[in-house]
């Protein structure tokens, strides 16, 4: 690729499409810069895979010119990929203290506290990385201390939002720093990078101080057991549950191992300071049912959470019924519908009253509306606009508006490399991009042989054959077909297909023998013919001779 001397470039290596995860980087000469690294959640079209982070190879290819990691918020489509991906880049990383609270627990887990250099930055502080002078300007989002990053170089400055809106109410944390981000805007501003989630949303975004008294009033009118389900990494909706809870004279129990992770972390940074320490789902039964609220996950129908089990009647502490309610203080991720519907359902059928922002004013998003992106153009005045983390159909709507304020758009996918400057602003080359499976603590290609074998297994099922032979190749005794996902041990079709596949590997052409891959190659065509047209199938084969 061509990588002109001194120009400042810009590269979304995700964030663009469905499943958001962003990883962005910045160059300015031969430096590059990482702003934020985070997982996605698999959707419909990728079963064989949970979750996805963006392929790095790019910038792993690049890690001695890579200066440093810039995290700006602890939501997992932000930070979630930083464990898996950091040993590829081992370069510094820099977080609020919130961030830094939350990364540090997952490097923890993925033994990496050690290694990792962490710079904690306060919020609205400056810092330099590299060539790269940059400042957080605090904003208010669905999670504490989100902040939007400016660069600051010698071909201009790029303001790059992160996720945000503008809330007067946020209840945790300083509303948008309208007044900085307006200073940014004086001093001229090459191009902004911005949040395109909810930009088709009209009229300003909701506050979270209304839910906190629409949930209030609701709560304080409810008898019987009470179980709020929120986002975990929501620290303002916790505090507002649990003071909704204080006010209607219930205890607040949290239920989950994510919302306890987040207790730790938002405490630790002196976050909940108003409310009164959580009491353990163990200490539910102790309290009578018009005396407690549970704070819960699963809002997303994950079918390992505390609410999934309860639905199903198979929580260890605590069940629901007749005379209580579930209340939903968040919205379904798109992609979750069946999965939350299927929860619900089961609720609805043990005497559970379910709750949702449909019925009842209980949630308000975390990203910016189309008058709120509006305002941040008016603030921060650039000469591009470069919508990003949205599908095509929000980075276009948001393309639109930013036209409609004389401002020029720049539409990019992953992998396009756009330079800033000098020069006009235009995308010069294109990086590899793509998605990692993040399998079981590793990192695997979507294209690669370990995926690509699950994903046939997942609909044809696999076959495998095993026989013991002598030095010469002669088979030993009865070789043994298994066809998990496929076929039943003690099915007709299983003894079908051993006997002919042992009628098959006994008239190998005595040539093949002596060669282990020759003859096993043989042994996997003679399993596929056993297999036969019968099944309609074509599973992964394999095949094991062992030498005795
Ligand atoms: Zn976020």
């Amino acid at each position: 690729m061509t990588e002109q001397n001194g120009d400042f470039a810009f590269l979304p290596l995700g964030g663009t499409g469905e499943i958001g995860m962003n990883l962005n980087l910045y160059r300015l000469g031969e430096t590059w810069l990482a702003i934020d690294c985070g997982i996605g959640f698999s959707g419909n079209d990728t079963p064989e895979a949970e979750i996805l982070v963006p392929d790095p190879t790019f910038i792993v290819e690049r890690r001695d010119q890579l200066a440093g990691l810039v995290i700006t918020h602890a939501h997992e489509d932000h930070i979630g990929a930083v464990a898996h991906v950091w040993p590829l880049l081992q370069c510094p990383v820099y977080v609020t203290p919130f961030a830094g609270s939350v990364l540090r627990r997952k490097l923890g887990e993925a033994r990496l506290l050690n290694e990792v250099p962490i710079h904690v930055i306060p919020c609205g502080g400056t810092f330099d990385v590299g060539p790269f002078n940059l400042e957080f300007i605090p904003v208010t989002h669905s999670v504490p201390e989100a902040q939007s990053v400016v660069l600051r170089t010698p071909h201009g400055i790029v303001v790059h939002t992160g996720d945000w809106k503008l809330d007067p109410e946020p209840l945790v944390g300083p509303p948008t720093d309208i007044k900085r981000l307006k200073e940014v805007g004086d001093e001229g501003v090459l191009a902004l990078v911005c949040d395109s989630t909810n930009v088709m949303k009209p009229g300003p975004s909701q506050s979270e101080g209304e839910v906190r008294r629409s949930l209030t009033e609701l709560i304080g009118n409810l008898k019987g057991r009470i179980a709020v389900t929120c986002f975990a990494s929501n620290v303002a909706r916790v505090e507002s549950i649990a003071m909704a809870a204080q006010a209607a004279g219930r205890t607040v129990v949290l239920v989950g191992r994510s919302l306890r992770n987040l207790d730790v972390s938002a405490r630790e940074c002196g976050y909940l300071s108003g409310v009164l320490p959580f009491l353990n789902e163990q200490d539910v039964n102790d309290l009578p049912d018009d005396q407690v609220v549970m704070i819960i996950t699963g809002s997303q129908g994950e079918p390992r959470s505390a609410l999934s089990r309860i639905s199903l009647d198979i929580h260890p502490n605590i069940s629901l019924g007749e005379g209580d309610t579930v209340i939903y203080s968040s919205r379904m991720i798109p992609g979750n519908e069946r999965a939350i519907m299927a929860v619900q359902d089961n609720l609805s059928r043990r005497g559970v009253r379910v709750i949702t922002d449909r019925e009842h004013f209980v949630h308000v998003s975390g990203h910016a509306t189309g008058d709120d992106v509006s305002t941040m153009y008016d603030l921060v005045r650039p000469q591009f606009a470069v919508p990003v983390h949205g599908e095509w159909r929000h980075l276009t709507a948001h393309a639109a508006l930013a036209q409609d304020k004389h401002i020029t758009p720049i539409l990019l996918e992953d992998g396009d490399i756009l330079r800033l400057a000098p020069g006009k602003a235009e995308v010069v080359d294109t990086a590899p991009s793509g998605r990692l499976a993040l399998d079981a603590g590793r990192l695997l290609p979507m294209n690669g042989g370990v995926l690509a074998a699950r994903r046939k297994m997942l609909f044809n099922g696999m076959v495998i054959a095993s026989f013991a032979v002598d030095d010469e190749g002669f088979v030993i005794g009865e070789p043994k077909v298994s066809a998990p996902g496929l076929l039943d041990p003690d099915d007709l079709e299983s003894v079908r297909v051993r006997e002919e596949f042992a009628n098959a590997i006994d008239v190998i052409p005595d040539e093949l023998r002596g060669d282990d891959q020759a003859f096993r190659d043989a042994a996997k065509t003679a399993l596929r013919r056993a297999l036969g047209r019968k099944l309609q199938k074509r599973p992964l084969v394999d095949v094991h001779v062992l030498r005795v």
